[in-house]
């Protein structure tokens, strides 16, 4: 029986990358579980929750938007306050040590602004900006699951010549409104 709250979902794709990380920066093995969260809200990218297991939920929204840059901030940000927890600092927060350990790591606290912006507002969503080698603009709704993805425009078939770069640029994009019936 799962005791995550509701809208955690197990990643297991996401606790091999953490365990990777953890491992990288610290030689141990990591001891905690990793969910995606659909429900968390436009103001949290991911928190850490202490306990048996302790948790590191991130909000699959942010995930879906998110450069491989800040996928990695991100991780290495709840892992900072996993390992701190696991040191016995459990009040650590984002203090003197949460920011020694950002430097030997490197990573950078903030979450992308205009990611976190789009996803606080209920009208909005957010586009990510990929180019073609011949510089053709792509605004996505998400990232996509593959890696690699061609130009529509450069070829109609996957052509790994007009493979698109991800900029790392994101606009918040207003919906179009949903279909609702009224009676
Ligand atoms: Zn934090
Ligand atoms: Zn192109």
């Amino acid at each position: 029986m799962s005791t995550a709250p509701h809208g955690w979902q197990p990643d297991g794709r996401l606790e091999d990358e953490a365990m990777r990380l953890y491992a990288e920066m610290t030689g141990l093995t990591l001891e905690a579980q990793l969910f995606a969260s659909t429900r968390m809200a436009g103001r949290t990218a991911g928190l850490f929750r202490p306990g048996a297991p302790p948790c590191i939920a991130l909000s699959r929204r942010y995930l879906d938007s998110c450069s491989a840059q800040e996928r990695r901030d991100l991780l290495l940000h709840e892992l900072a306050h996993y390992h701190l927890w696991r040191l016995g600092l459990r009040r650590a927060g984002h203090g003197p040590p949460f920011r020694a350990l950002m430097r030997q790591w490197g990573f950078s606290r903030y979450p992308n602004a205009d990611i976190m912006q789009a996803l606080r507002r209920p009208d909005t969503s957010v586009r990510l900006l990929f180019v073609c080698p011949v510089g053709h603009e792509h605004w996505l709704r998400r990232r996509p699951k593959s890696q690699e993805i061609s130009c529509g425009i450069c070829s109609r078939r996957f052509d790994r010549s007009y493979l698109l770069r991800d900029t790392g640029v994101r606009r918040a994009a207003v919906q179009e409104p949903s279909h609702r019936s009224r009676s």
